[in-house]
């Protein structure tokens, strides 16, 4: 018997969509790009409930004639290439012709479409693949589709979607690379009835404004730099952000054609360009657009379009690099820069006469390799076993203090500061090496995680509030978070669609530091990537405690050296931070007395 058939073409249809439409993002990223693709100049998304149960799409474009409506929910069924060839030499967005046909396979879509030139349009309903009706109706020019209920039909899609909150930041994430490609295209997005994004046609820079310039306060043209180069294999263009405004939360973008796409080697090029000028875990922003010979790349390595294959990527990544360089250097941003040192590999040597305690102190960054306390040591032939005649050699003008008995029930005789950074101390017969920012930012994430579970806090009233201003993006989240906010000292009110307006902070933060430990503690909820308030909250903790604790290069007094090492020992666990990073090392004796 012979049991190879063909699948119905509903099946094939839903096996396509789970490739092509995994989320409302998806959907609506189709949706748009055919709009594109129909020419349209005003396009605007309405989504209810994170486009679970609506994600419509109004545009103004060509619209389609009664059959060529029928046909676009075919499989394969496009009018954007004719033959293969076709593919080299690709303008469209789209072009497999899947979309719709997968679309409305797991959905219930309801298109109105008319040509210009008719006089009547088409309304079409479709369930499942299923055409219920299809009729002549009087509409505007252009078309107006509406998906309803994704996945109505597939119980488990619907499972994988996450909570409503990230399902809308990622149509929003979705929306912006492609408003970004089209600033002469004006773009609404709405959301439960409310507009989340009203976007004006205007120029590319315009356009970057509109969408991110709310979230950072300077204007445009004081955070970025523009690049410029053109060769026989690439035009880029676009803006680098200057070294000075990167941050924890970049916006990084790279287009090729018009189209968004992600590319881990040329963003190797770009920061690669940027190397030296940043602090650790700060980034920068960029938004860079490629023109090229579309027979020079290959978009059709997957079926979501975002990697693509270059032909030349080797010379893109030179002439990347050179052109973000050049704009860097051109506009004099490199040499002006301030290093921060606390996350450099060099161990700064701060002398305490230079040194301010204060956190904005960056102290500097010379670096004398042949100091090191225990050459002095080897030149006394006497063999040492005591880690604390060791240490004497650090620091002799320090009166001995005698062992106490503190509460964290261990015994501490003394504490050393060594090159501005870490505190030395004996414990149980080892030499304890802790890292003083690492050490205070643990105490600090204990304290702010118990000030939210019992949701008392210090908090110090502002003489000029802050506006935080919040990209529409991101605002779900701070939503969610902004009563745990309030309980680690942040007095806080939603000013308006877009900002808050922050009366009060917690007692330790620094005025000046106010906005931007809250963009770090938004990009560090966001990096979780889990709706637990838990997780959330952890994150919360854990960011804050990072702005407030102690800086590298503040010198210490044995008193300040104790307290902390008496507060850091009294911790359950106190050897490394949530976040992996090791706070204390420790060496017995028995190791030291190796190296002797
Ligand atoms: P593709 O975009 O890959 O061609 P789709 O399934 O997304 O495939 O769309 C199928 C066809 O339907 C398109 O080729 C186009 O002719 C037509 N179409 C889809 N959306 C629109 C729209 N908003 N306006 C006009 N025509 C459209
Ligand atoms: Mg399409």
């Amino acid at each position: 018997m012979d049991i190879i058939r063909l699948l119905p073409d509903s099946v094939a249809n839903q096996i396509a969509a789970g490739e092509v439409i995994q989320r409302p993002s998806s959907c609506l990223k189709e949706l748009v790009e055919n709009s594109l693709d129909a020419g349209a100049s005003r396009i605007r998304v309405i989504v209810q409930d994170a486009g679970r149960t609506l994600l419509q799409v109004i545009d103004d474009g060509q619209g389609m004639s009664p059959t060529d409506v029928r046909m676009a929910f075919e499989r394969h069924a496009t009018s954007k290439i004719k033959e293969a060839a076709d593919l080299f030499s690709l303008r469209t967005m789209g072009f497999r012709g899947e979309a719709l046909a997968s679309i409305c396979s797991v959905a219930q879509v309801e298109v109105m479409t008319r040509r210009p030139e008719d006089e009547l349009g088409t309304r079409l309903v479709i369930h499942g693949s299923q055409v219920m009706e299809q009729e002549a109706v009087q509409c505007p020019a252009g078309t107006n589709i509406k998906v309803k209920n994704l996945f109505f039909n597939v119980p488990v899609r619907r499972k994988f979607l996450k909570t409503d909150q990230t399902e809308l930041r990622n149509l929003l994430s979705e929306f912006y690379r492609i408003v970004l490609v089209y600033p002469q295209v004006q773009f609404t997005m709405v959301s439960q009835d409310e507009i989340l994004s009203d976007l004006p046609a205007g120029t590319d820079k315009q356009r970057i404004e509109s969408v991110f310039g709310k979230s950072v306060r300077q204007p445009f043209t004081g955070r970025f730099v523009d690049i410029k180069v053109e060769t026989d294999v690439v035009s880029v263009h676009g803006f680098v952000g200057k070294p000075e405004s990167a941050g924890k939360n970049p916006q990084q973008y790279f287009f090729v054609n018009g189209r968004f796409m992600r590319h881990p080697y040329f963003h190797k090029a770009v920061m690669t360009a940027y190397e030296g000028m940043l602090s650790a875990d700060a980034a920068p922003s960029y938004f860079i657009y490629f023109d090229i010979n579309p027979e020079s790349i290959d978009v059709n390595i997957h079926p979501t379009k975002t990697e693509i294959k270059f032909a030349d990527d080797q010379i893109i990544f030179q002439i990347l690099l050179a052109a973000v360089r050049e704009a860097l250097g051109k506009f004099n941003v490199a040499p002006s820069l301030d290093f921060d040192v606390a996350g450099r590999l060099e161990i700064p040597v701060v002398s305490p006469s230079s040194a301010q305690p204060s956190s904005a102190y960056r102290p500097v960054t010379t670096h004398d390799s042949s100091y090191n306390p225990f050459n002095r040591m080897a030149q006394h032939d006497r063999p040492q076993t005591d880690w604390q005649r060791l240490y004497e050699a650090v620091d002799r003008s320090q009166p001995e203090v005698q062992p106490q008995l503190f509460d964290c029930g261990v015994e501490l005789s003394k504490c050393y500061q060594y090159a501005g950074r870490y505190i030395l101390f004996a414990l149980g017969g080892s030499l304890m090496i802790a890292d003083q920012h690492r050490a205070h930012t643990c105490v600090l994430f204990n304290k702010y995680s118990q000030q939210m579970a019992i949701a008392r806090s210090a908090s110090q009233q502002l003489l000029f509030p802050e506006v935080w201003e919040v990209s529409p993006e991101d605002m779900p989240v701070v939503d969610a978070m902004a009563d745990d906010l309030r309980k680690v000292g942040f007095d806080m009110e939603r000013l308006d669609r877009n900002s808050f307006s922050i009366q009060g902070i917690p007692a330790a933060l620094d005025a000046g530091g106010t906005v931007p430990a809250l963009q770090d503690i938004l990009a560090s909820v966001k990096d979780t990537r889990s709706s637990m308030r838990e997780d959330w909250c952890n994150r919360i903790a854990l960011s804050l405690a990072y702005d407030t604790a102690i800086s590298y290069g503040t010198v210490l007094s044995d008193e300040q050296m104790m307290d902390l090492i008496k507060d850091l020992l009294a911790l359950k666990t106190y050897k490394v931070l949530p976040d992996g990073k090791a706070i204390v090392t420790e060496y017995e004796q028995a190791e030291i007395e190796k190296r002797f």
